[in-house]
């Protein structure tokens, strides 16, 4: 009998011990991980603001979803943030975002919940392009893998700092025309989907930096014509297509409203506008969306404050 009653007893014991074994060295015990997301609604083809406030002050903060790694920046005190996005592929339904974060004296904390991710609706529309676009000539077919194998070369670079800071400004000031998403069948038969935003600018209207960069590219390629990527860092880049003129070289930096370009009709166009796209980790983004985001400014290390 006395055995049957030690049982539950110990049971019960190692249980309340285990609970305060984890409890107690935690140095922050009452803090919990705060995740806000911006925009609160999250669908297909677009970006989001990570805001994360972590339950200690931490050395650093990383953090994979849907296979990218979100790299945070340090805001003040607990608080950090991650610019991210979704593909357009991605399937509505609910993906774990896990965070990892390491504090002062080595100690790891981690973090996992998911984030929702709905489908945005975008629409069908018909176009008609020349003839050249649709069926290429051999030789225009070598000079369109040429582009590719450069662009593949291009937009796999990731440079690993930040060099964008605050929201990002529209690359012209007018009206846009065709969105993002939009699903396209040229001529008839070529079908594809609209990856940037189109502007509505007439020829020869200076097109400026969307945010603090480097030029990565800034040459001639068939289907984009004169065409300008910056990288922000991390991962994220901007485009410019289309330009009857460039006005930056490749390895320039350059800041939020640098003209890059006079806008033209170079490459697949109908006619004069600006294709400003958004590229993240390897997906395209809503520029659109990008634009509307409200974000954090780049702080000086010097200023940083850590609780
Ligand atoms: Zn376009």
């Amino acid at each position: 009998m006395p055995v049957i009653r030690m049982m539950p007893l110990c049971t019960a014991l190692a249980v309340c011990l285990s609970v305060f074994a984890i409890a107690a060295p935690a140095p922050h015990r009452n803090a919990a991980w705060s995740v806000r997301i911006t925009p609160q609604k999250v669908v297909n083809g677009a970006p989001v603001l990570l805001a994360v406030t972590a339950p200690a002050p931490l050395n650093s903060l990383g953090g994979t979803w849907m296979g990218h790694e979100l790299a945070f920046d340090h805001s003040a005190g607990r608080n950090w943030f991650s610019l991210a996005g979704v593909s357009l592929e991605t399937k509505p339904g609910k993906y774990p975002l896990k965070l990892e974060g390491a504090t002062a004296s080595g100690e790891k904390v981690q973090f996992e919940r998911t984030l929702l991710v709905t489908a945005a609706k975008y629409p069908t529309v018909k176009l008609t392009v020349s003839k050249e676009f649709t069926a290429p000539s051999p030789e225009q077919q070598e000079k369109i893998k040429a582009d590719r194998e450069l662009k593949y070369d291009v937009f796999r670079r990731i440079s690993p700092e930040r060099e964008w800071s605050g929201s990002f400004s529209a690359p012209v000031n007018a009206e846009t025309s065709n969105p993002f998403g939009t699903r396209r069948i040229f001529n008839g038969v070529t079908k594809s989907v609209h990856q940037g935003l189109d502007y509505r600018v007439g020829p020869n209207t200076p097109v400026s930096a969307v945010n603090r960069g480097t030029v990565i590219l800034a040459r001639p390629l068939y289907f984009e014509g004169n065409c300008v990527v910056i990288d922000h860092g991390q991962g994220l880049l901007s485009l410019y297509m289309h330009l009857a003129e460039l006005k930056v070289k490749e390895g320039q930096q350059v800041e939020k409203g640098t003209p890059v370009g006079l806008s033209g009709a170079t490459g697949r166009a109908t006619g004069p506008h600006l294709h400003l796209a958004v590229r993240w980790q390897g997906v395209y983004l809503n520029p659109a969306a990008l634009l509307k985001l409200p974000l954090p400014d780049a702080n000086p290390k010097a200023a940083y404050t850590r609780e």
